[in-house]
């Protein structure tokens, strides 16, 4: 079977798209693990949701997406997701408003559990360095963990020792999936942080042991001239064309 792994569409159908033929031009896969913000800041919410509806998918909710429905408040996001939130809140349709009720914070699936921050705290933590991965390693008790949130694609690799081991997840890289514990972020498809604006995602092959990063260019300066137009926050907007 064959996964692809995906995380902060943040409501950018323009990016998810071309992820989706992206994974169709590579041979396509079985199924969908979605690690959450569906929605917030982009300018496609609804549509988004309908999209993956329509997926073999699982998916768990990530903050953005407990914002927009009102399931948790916004007074710790900045000015501006902030503004995005109660404007996604807004243009929700029911269908996607009660889709967004019933995702779990945390799905486990054989060897891997799913979640959008981390495992002790899948609303809110960042998963960004070793202290933190290695703080969370009593969290969860499959031997990978898959993480969203920070947008940015990265491994932490723990030894027996529960030492752990950072390293960038580039494109095309390839990671061998073994006796080690993992946790894994496949960046961001709809809202890149680390520098490359490319929409980012992972295939996961159970046969070959192994999961695969792979980056995507998809045309942002159509979803910046949606974005605008619908009136979004103009810092929203810039930092697609950075991944920043
Ligand atoms: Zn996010």
């Amino acid at each position: 079977m064959r996964y692809a792994i995906l995380a902060d569409i943040h409501a950018n159908l323009t990016a998810f798209e071309a992820m989706l033929d992206d994974v169709e031009r590579r041979g396509g896969v079985d199924r969908f693990w979605n690690l959450g913000d569906t929605v917030g800041y982009g300018p496609d919410p609804n549509e988004c949701l309908d999209r993956l509806s329509k997926l073999e998918h699982v998916s768990v909710a990530g903050n953005h997406d407990l914002a927009a429905i009102g399931k948790i408040s916004t007074i710790d996001f900045n000015p501006e997701a902030a503004t995005a939130a109660s404007w996604t809140g807004e243009r929700l349709n029911a269908e996607a408003r009660r889709y967004l009720a019933t995702m779990p914070l945390v799905i486990e699936n054989g060897d891997f559990t799913l979640v959008h921050g981390s495992p002790r705290d899948p609303v809110w933590e960042y998963l960004v360095n070793a202290e933190r991965a290695r703080a969370n390693l009593g969290h969860f008790k499959t031997r990978y963990c898959l993480v969203g949130h920070s947008h940015q694609p990265m491994v932490f690799e723990a030894d027996e020792n529960d030492d752990i081991r950072l390293a960038a997840f580039s494109d095309d890289r390839r990671l061998e999936l073994g006796e080690k514990r993992l946790i894994i972020n496949p960046g961001g498809v709809g809202q890149p942080r680390d520098g490359d604006p490319r929409a980012s995602y992972a295939i996961y092959d159970n046969q070959a042991k192994s999961i695969t990063l792979h980056r995507v260019t998809y045309d942002i300066a159509a979803v910046q001239s949606r974005m605008t137009s619908l009136g979004l926050p103009r810092r929203l907007i810039a930092r697609l064309s950075y991944g920043v």
